[in-house]
Parts: C-alpha cells; sequence; structure tokens
C-alpha cells in the first residue's frame, strides 16, 4: 500500500505525438515540429556546393545544374565560387597527388557544419587510374566523406539521389548528442592535415584520422 503522507509523484511527460498524428494535425491545418525538426529542415533544403570539379566526372555535375536535372528542385543550385559560402563539396574527377593538397586546402576553408560527396570511380578509389603512380586511390584517405556515389562517370541522376541521402542524413541529426554533426561534438571537427610532396609520394600518405581502411580478412580456413 502507498503512504498516504507520502508526496504525490509528479506526473510523466506526455509522449511526443505519432508520424500519424501530426500527419492528422496536418490535415486540419495544424503543424506540429520542433526547432531541431525546422533547423534540419532549412538546412537540408539550402546545401550549397563548392564550385569545384577536376575531371570528366564533374561533366555530369555540371549537367545536373541544367534546366533537363534542374539541380534547383532540391535547394542546391547556389554552387558558390568561394569555399567559405559552400556546405557540400563534391569531389567530382580524378584526385591527382599534386592536387590532392589543394583539395584537402579547400575542404579546410569551408565552415561547419560541411558535407563531402565522392562522386565518381576516381573520387572514390582511384577509378580507371587506381595504379597509377600520379593519382590518389579516394579523397577519404585526406578528408571524411559523407557520401559515395559510384559510376564512371555516375549520371546526373545518381548526383540528385546523392544528394537526396545527403538530405536525410541531414535532417537525421541532432543538435546534441551522438548523431549530432561533427563540429558540435566533443572535441570539434580538427582541420584535416594538408599533405606534403615528398620525395616519391604524399607525406602522410594518408590521414590517420580519417581513413579507416576495412580490415580484410583472407582465407576464411578455422
Ligand atoms: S570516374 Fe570515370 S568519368 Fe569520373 S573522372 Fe574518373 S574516369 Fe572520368
Amino acid at each position: 500500500m502507498s503512504d498516504p503522507a507520502a508526496p504525490p509523484s509528479p506526473p510523466s511527460p506526455p509522449s511526443p505525438p505519432t508520424q500519424a498524428e501530426r500527419d492528422e494535425l496536418r490535415r486540419h491545418g495544424i503543424l506540429l515540429t520542433s526547432l531541431e525538426e525546422l533547423y534540419n529542415w532549412g538546412r537540408s533544403h539550402s546545401v550549397w556546393p563548392l564550385q569545384f570539379g577536376l575531371a570528366c566526372c564533374a561533366i555530369e555535375m555540371i549537367a545536373a545544374s541544367m534546366a533537363r536535372f534542374d539541380i534547383a528542385r532540391f535547394g542546391s543550385e547556389v554552387f558558390r565560387p568561394s569555399p567559405r559560402q559552400a556546405d557540400l563539396l563534391i569531389v567530382s574527377g580524378t584526385v591527382t597527388k599534386k592536387m590532392a593538397p589543394q583539395v584537402v586546402r579547400l575542404w579546410n576553408q569551408m565552415p561547419e557544419p560541411k558535407y563531402c560527396i565522392a562522386m565518381g570511380a576516381c573520387a572514390i578509389s582511384g577509378g580507371p587510374f587506381k595504379q597509377g603512380y600520379n593519382v590518389l586511390k579516394g579523397i577519404d584517405r585526406y578528408i571524411p566523406v559523407d557520401l559515395y556515389i559510384p559510376g564512371c562517370p555516375p549520371r546526373p541522376e545518381a548526383l540528385l539521389h546523392g544528394l537526396m541521402q545527403l538530405q536525410e542524413k541531414i535532417r537525421a541529426q541532432t543538435i546534441s548528442g551522438p548523431e549530432a554533426p561533427r563540429h558540435l561534438q566533443a572535441g570539434g571537427a580538427p582541420e584535416c592535415a594538408v599533405p606534403d610532396f615528398g620525395a616519391h609520394d604524399l607525406q602522410p600518405p594518408q590521414n590517420p584520422e580519417v581513413w579507416r581502411p576495412p580490415t580484410i580478412i583472407r582465407g576464411g580456413g578455422a
């Protein structure tokens, strides 16, 4: 039996409305949202890419901004000429080792929150030039990549699909906690080290803060 002298327990907080309840309210002209949703909605529909391309994949990126594909439908038609005004780095094309330090420098100059798409086989892994002594085997060795779009080249529709995936990722981010963007997490978002030209290769050959190669287990015998 409960103690009659004990103070009444505080009422439990109301549970947030379900999506079905929100949809029903919206049909009646009532829009329920949170500051976080509003913030992410605005961010996800105004992702401004950097006006930057490296090789043939850039032609597909340019095509995506033309009338036929119309990237403006997603709020991303404002290709900024300055990294300081851009939210998205689309690495579209072959990243030569001569160019890699400049790509990292551009990334560092972009303000947070920022995102990176590796567009095409070259940006992902070196593509058809993977064995070339002068080609980087993936830009994710030096900067964090949020999305990979395979293809040689990926078509503009693939870039638009990737952009929609990125919008979903942004909408799922929270203002605090483990799902927060990089710069809101403990330790912030440090600048990526710009590699130097060494005697035979870039130094360091990768950024250990970023590059997490998959563990390959060969064999399989017990
Ligand atoms: S992935 Fe293919 S189309 Fe894209 S830059 Fe490399 S070679 Fe060109």
